[in-house]
């Protein structure tokens, strides 16, 4: 392991109110030290003039599709694409085959992840199979490793089994992230309930099917141990954010995420019936995605997620047949700054906090910093780059990006973990 030294980056940490140029000295792959001035010999020298160094993201929603769909995606490749966005911590969820239900599969993702270009913190099952049936062994689960809990892709079938698994979250004091959604207002339906929906033929989606899960969900937590730690996974409505809103007000322990299609898109991407516009939640209305833009501005949802859901070309292929779900990982950042501080609505400080610290504290775990001491897991950004989403020059292995064709403002230029670099397009050129 080579130690580097960056120097005369605007460094920007949020966990400690950083925003200065200065050097970085990463060695044996820990942050240093942290100031101006300072010559060491035997570290590679990297000049970061007129880049942001930042701390690594941490995505908390991600499926790597490994073990099972390793067509779409697996461990190696979602990391690549990861690295390749900036991301150094990224939660993994469980709807893989077989799901991360028992200690094996947990235990199967944290070995295989060793060697990959991104930390990854499995997320285990609450119920069996995602089954809605039987909770998993949630104390061997989290002995073994799980940074959380959630039956992401479908929501925990019936309130009573969210009600034991938060009692059970609680006591190992590990997080809830809850896909609200109920099931018998979504139906079958594949795009937001709109006029366009009619007019396609296409059966909708109302959004009182998220704002009645996100209800169920609050009023478990109202109930709940009072160190249980609920976060709602990818808000899309304005009905959810009102919710949370008023969770927040009254002193609940809820955090909450958006993904950057939220405040950036609505159902009219769908005109063209194309299925990589297709995820669920989905793309809603106008009104609906201002109200999230706002919620992020002002606090009420907490952090920048991707929930990347890589399938196939040919799964993709059919709109009306497809499955839902979108990558994001490579252009979350890009996205997201050209949306909010491209705008002029955040700084770029408030936008790495929502998409590095933030979600660090939401699980609880030591990232998203550059504290010394803390892993060197960093990213170099050029603020002023702006690039043309190529969906052929993705990292991972599936090409369902919202972004592509996209021009984007700001661009990683360089990942770090654990002091290595994983992602270089700074001294290598595209890689
Ligand atoms: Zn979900
Ligand atoms: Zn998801």
């Amino acid at each position: 392991m080579s130690d580097i030294l960056f120097t005369n980056a605007r460094v920007i940490d949020p966990s400690q109110n950083m925003d200065c140029v200065c050097n970085v000295f990463c060695k044996n792959g820990k942050i240093a030290q942290i100031g101006k001035n300072t010559v060491f010999e035997n570290a590679r020298q990297i000049d970061a003039s007129g880049l942001i160094l930042a701390p690594g993201l941490v995505d908390i929603h991600t499926h790597l599709r490994d073990p099972g769909f390793t067509e779409k995606e697996d461990i190696y490749t979602g990391c690549a694409a990861a690295a390749a966005g900036g991301v150094t911590t990224l939660c993994a969820m469980p709807n893989t085959n077989p799901t991360c239900d028992t200690t094996e599969t947990v235990q199967y993702i944290l070995e295989k992840a060793k060697s990959a270009k991104a930390h990854v913190l499995p997320v285990a099952a609450i119920t069996m199979g995602l089954h809605g049936e039987t909770l998993s062994d949630m104390d061997a689960l989290a002995a073994a490793g799980a940074c959380a809990f959630s039956d992401d892709g479908v929501p925990v079938a019936t309130a009573n089994l969210m009600r034991r698994a938060m009692e059970k979250a609680a006591a190992l004091d590990l997080p809830i992230l809850a896909h609200t959604e109920d099931k018998s207002l979504s139906g079958k339906g594949i795009m937001n309930q709109c006029v366009l929906a009619e007019q396609l033929s296409a059966e909708g989606i109302p959004n009182s099917a998220e704002d009645v899960g996100t209800v169920r969900e609050i009023a478990l937590l109202m109930n709940a141990p009072v160190n249980t730690r609920l976060h709602i996974c990818h808000v899309s409505t304005k009905g959810s954010v009102a919710l949370i809103a008023d969770a927040k007000k009254r002193g609940l322990r809820i955090s909450a995420e958006t993904c950057p299609h939220y405040f950036m898109f609505t159902e009219e991407r769908l005109a063209a019936k194309d299925a990589d516009y297709r995820m669920n939640p989905p793309l809603r209305s106008e009104s609906d995605r201002r109200a999230i833009f706002q919620a992020l501005l002002d606090g009420t949802l907490d952090a920048v997620a991707t929930d990347h859901a890589p399938h196939t070309v040919n799964e993709k292929s059919d709109f009306y047949k497809a499955p839902n779900g979108v990558v994001g990982m490579e252009t979350s950042f890009a996205a997201s700054y050209t949306a909010l501080v491209k705008s002029g609505a955040m700084t770029v400080s408030a936008l790495l906090r929502r998409m590095s610290y933030v979600p660090a504290q939401i699980l609880g775990i030591d990232a998203g910093t550059l504290r010394v001491g803390a892993r060197a897991d960093l990213i170099l950004i050029d603020e002023n780059a702006l690039w043309t989403v190529d969906v052929n020059a993705l990292h991972g292995k599936s090409k369902n990006c919202v972004f592509k064709n996209c021009t984007l403002q700001s661009k990683v230029k360089m990942t770090v973990l654990n002091g290595e670099i994983v992602y270089d397009e700074l001294t290598k050129g595209n890689e």
